[in-house]
């Protein structure tokens, strides 16, 4: 079992979503956390909410509580149809994992919009996929404004929430099964995060990148600096620094150092 956030997009004081079709984005996103919740916690994990705290404390929680893992659910709405999962760029396995999720729930009829990273597609409520230290993902379950949708939203929300939820768990190598069940999981957990960035190399896109000693941005932890196309060897985990994220790396000795982790300066490779 894990502590895990499970969010309703929208869900904070003066934080008003997208409305259609006689539903507010608000209200589905609370009652698709709170199916997820339910599924999860049959699962055997405990889940926080966060109900009423706006997008920053979401975060702010989520982060204090030291979560395994955020889902935050949303309604699309602007004239498409189906869903689509939102991810943070940058972070290993963080796209299979949102194509996943992006596939189950486009079931009974709803399209597959597919995996959005978060550098196409910037916009303030993917903060809770740049800004937690767990890996999180931003689901659009259906366009609220599309008639056909919200009519399979309505017959199906049961099966479409736990098909996600299901979905998600499996991909943060979570339990995913009932608790009380004796029966094995269908599919065998993913390594653990720390492992995900076992096949990764760290690549500098900009000249003179600085790298650190420690988890730190000041200029006296400054180690050294790389090139635009070299790197380190090794990626072994990210982490929160004050309010951005770092890559521990280590070099080809072995050395540990710290390097920031945004996608403007930094991209993994594959070895
Ligand atoms: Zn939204």
């Amino acid at each position: 079992m894990a502590k895990i956030a499970i969010f309703g997009g929208h869900n904070g004081t003066n934080e008003a979503g997208a409305f259609g079709n006689g539903l507010t984005e608000k209200a589905v996103a609370k009652e698709a956390a709170q199916i997820a919740t339910s599924c999860a916690k049959a699962c055997g994990h405990e889940v926080i909410n966060g109900f009423g705290k706006p997008l920053s404390e979401r975060i702010k929680y989520a982060n204090n509580e030291n979560v395994k893992a955020v889902l935050e659910l949303h309604t699309n709405a602007g004239g498409g149809q189906g869903a689509e999962t939102l991810f943070c760029e940058g972070i290993a396995s963080a796209k299979q994992d949102a194509v996943a999720v992006a596939k189950a729930g486009s079931i009974k009829g709803l399209k597959n919009r597919g995996a959005k990273g978060d550098t196409t597609t910037r916009h303030g409520r993917l903060g809770i996929v740049r800004d937690t230290k767990a890996p999180a993902f931003l689901h659009e379950l259906f366009f609220i404004d599309s008639a056909s949708d919200v009519k399979i939203w309505k017959s199906h929300k049961k099966a479409i929430v736990e098909s996600i939820t299901k979905a998600w768990l499996q991909s943060q190598g979570l339990n995913a099964g009932p608790k009380s069940s004796s029966s094995k999981p269908s599919t065998p957990a993913k390594p653990a995060t720390s492992n995900s960035y076992k096949n990764k190399k760290l690549i500098s896109k900009t000249a003179g990148l600085r790298f650190y000693k420690k988890p730190s941005w000041s200029d006296k932890d400054v180690a050294g600096s790389v090139g635009k196309g070299s790197g380190f060897p090794t990626v072994v985990e990210k982490l929160k620094v004050g309010t951005a994220h770092q890559y521990k790396v280590k070099n080809s000795k072995g050395s540990t150092y710290y390097i920031t982790a945004s996608d403007k300066y930094v991209e993994l490779k594959n070895k």
